[in-house]
């Protein structure tokens, strides 16, 4: 059985944490394993040490158009049922779960880790946020 940060976030919430992004990560690499191969040379990307670089900087241009979605309260252009903010954000979880994929990064664990970590911070609690120098947002 998981270890569990507090009474809110559960050892069911931990194991579905983990399944999740390890699923977002498998799936959304598969969407977009060919974004990996140059398709004039058919070169393998995941072996060029610039794509990293390349593919962290798509999801930045993601963050920047979800921020400017919000700013402007914009529907999706694409698919205007949607807010572009949430639209966006999509994109976002889905560069991040392909490039962890082509890399083989293993995130499910990390992201298990790090939940158990920022939910026993000091820093992160209502009453020390509340403090003088404390973390407004
Ligand atoms: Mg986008």
């Amino acid at each position: 059985m998981t270890a569990v940060a507090n009474d809110n976030f559960t050892a069911s919430d931990v194991e579905e944490l983990e399944r999740s992004i390890n699923s977002l990560v498998r799936i959304t690499h598969k969407m977009a394993a060919h974004w990996w191969i140059d398709p004039k040379t058919g070169e393998d990307l995941r072996k060029n040490p610039l794509m990293v670089p390349v593919k962290l900087a798509l999801v930045h241009g993601e963050v920047s158009e979800a921020l400017e979605a919000d700013r402007t309260d914009a529907m999706d252009d694409k698919l205007p049922q949607f807010p572009g903010i949430w639209v966006e954000l999509v994109d976002v979880l889905f560069r991040v779960g392909d490039l962890a994929g082509a890399m083989k990064y293993d995130l499910g664990p990390v992201a298990v880790a790090k939940a158990m970590v920022n939910a026993t911070r000091a820093d992160h609690k209502l009453e020390n946020r509340a403090k003088a120098g404390g973390k407004k947002y």
